[in-house]
């Protein structure tokens, strides 16, 4: 990547400056009173991790409504992995709003739904036949696997892990593990959703992965009942749970043990996927064929898209006119999606992803060398984190997290927080990131971490 200290801003705007600049306290003044209307406003379950209002964002800065200059170690959770107003996805959206917004693809449908399944059947792994169809949310797209994967087997039940995230929406907060604040007060929740122990290294006394996959087979032989079973859904790394990268083989155990039993294989791949770990998608690692794979996040650029590609015969389960919705697949979503795979391909991010890896595991180890609080440094590609606990323990330390997460935010770093317990740093920085601040970034860090007790 080069060292450019500007990108283009939005198409024609002003270059935007790729620096960290602070020119008033964080949030600023005008920030404040922007929140202020928030609360009065917007309803309250709605939170912000850091009340800092946008302006523009792209390469790897977000510039607020007060002047500041913040490094992005965030990308809008996972979604701009190609960056903020990255040049290709501007204009082919640019394009597609002046030739229309919306027919409805099951009205009139359009080429770029078509072209852009395609792609999704070309590059999603697994060389069989495919087929895709589009949604609007992660929650939405992984709802709609669940249908289809019921429409094939004839089976009700669902498999979930421990520390799962799959969204917001009635089946997919049954999914999700964690209850504050996802679940409660949420209830009832969808039935026929079973809950089974994950590979979890940090935190299982380092079990092996094959070991792990039994554990979780055992629940659907105790608990479930293989003829009620229609699916297992996974993050092959777990994101809101805290960037759980299983114990090698944990994952082919449980899809091999899937196929030898007509049990549909789902990869949750939203927060993982589209170059973001290092490979197109993070099953790639371990040399897992999903039967279906949900992708959204990082696929559109920032635009609201989602979909679930797999197996022909799987995904064509559900009768004609039994899956779609008014904006699956919007045109400037679509656009955007096309854009994005093309930027992946020709600037080299996965790639780059792994350079991020490698800049990010080498500086945040020497971090942890130092801060015994640092329990581990783990996570693959431009999707890492620590995992913060009390001195010598497995002790989850949540409050002091905060405080670095806090003292980073002051300093004009974008980081966001994750896991179980509330005590895992995650870092997803957009892959247009120049150099010098990602080492600017690490840097704060390091100076965070030193600094804050
Ligand atoms: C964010 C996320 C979802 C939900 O996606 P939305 O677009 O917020 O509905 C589902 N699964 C995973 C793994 C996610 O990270």
């Amino acid at each position: 990547m080069p060292e450019s200290d500007t990108v283009t801003g939005h198409s024609g705007g002003p270059a935007l400056s790729q620096e960290r600049r602070l020119v008033t306290e964080i949030p600023g003044p005008i920030s404040r009173e922007l929140h202020a209307r928030k609360a009065s406003a917007v309803a309250r379950g709605v939170g912000t991790v850091l009340p800092v209002y946008t302006v523009a964002a792209g390469g790897g800065v977000v510039l607020d409504v007060d002047g500041n200059s913040l490094i992005d170690f965030g990308s809008g959770i996972a979604v701009t992995t190609v960056g903020n107003s990255a040049p290709r996805v501007v204009e082919s959206v640019a394009e597609q709003v002046r030739a229309f917004t919306h027919t409805c693809f099951m009205v009139t449908p359009y080429e770029g739904y078509v072209r852009l399944a395609e792609e999704l059947n070309r590059l999603t792994p697994g060389s069989g036949e495919k087929r895709t169809v589009l949604f609007n949310s992660g929650a939405e797209a992984v709802e709609n696997a669940v249908k289809i994967a019921r429409s094939w087997t004839r089976r009700p039940a669902v498999i979930a892990f421990d520390h799962a995230y799959h969204g917001r929406t009635n089946l997919t907060m049954a999914l999700t593990a964690k209850n504050m604040p996802y679940k409660n007060g949420f209830g009832p929740f969808a039935g026929e959703v079973y809950r089974a122990p994950v590979s979890y290294p940090f935190r299982d006394g380092g079990m092996g992965g094959v070991e792990a996959a039994r554990q979780a087979i055992e629940v659907v032989e105790q608990q479930v009942g293989v003829d009620n079973l229609a699916a297992f859904v996974i993050e092959p790394i777990q994101g809101e749970g805290g960037f759980i990268v299983p114990a090698p083989g944990f994952l082919a155990t449980l899809a091999e043990w899937c196929r030898a039993n007509g049990v549909v294989f789902i990869a949750d791949e939203v927060q993982t996927g589209f170059a973001r770990t290092g490979d197109l998608f993070a099953v790639d690692h371990e040399g897992v064929v999903p039967d279906l794979i949900v992708t959204a996040k990082g696929i559109a650029g920032g635009l609201p898209l989602s979909a679930v590609t797999g197996r022909a015969e799987i995904v064509d389960a559900p009768h004609g006119g039994g899956l779609g919705g008014t904006y699956g697949g919007n045109p400037l979503a679509v656009a955007a999606a096309l854009a994005v795979i093309e930027t992946i391909e020709a600037d080299g991010l996965i790639d780059r992803a792994r350079s991020i890896e490698k800049t990010m595991k080498q500086r945040l180890t020497a971090i942890q060398q130092a801060d015994p609080r640092i329990g581990e440094v783990r996570g693959r590609g431009a999707m890492i984190a620590v995992e913060l606990v009390e001195r010598g323990t497995t002790t989850p330390d949540p409050g002091l997290t905060k405080r670095i997460a806090a003292a980073a935010h002051a300093q004009g770093l974008v980081v966001l927080t994750c896991g179980t317990y509330g005590n895992v740093l995650r870092f997803l920085p957009p892959l247009s990131i120049p150099d010098h601040l990602l080492t600017e970034g690490l840097d704060v860090l390091d100076r965070v971490f030193r600094e804050t007790r």
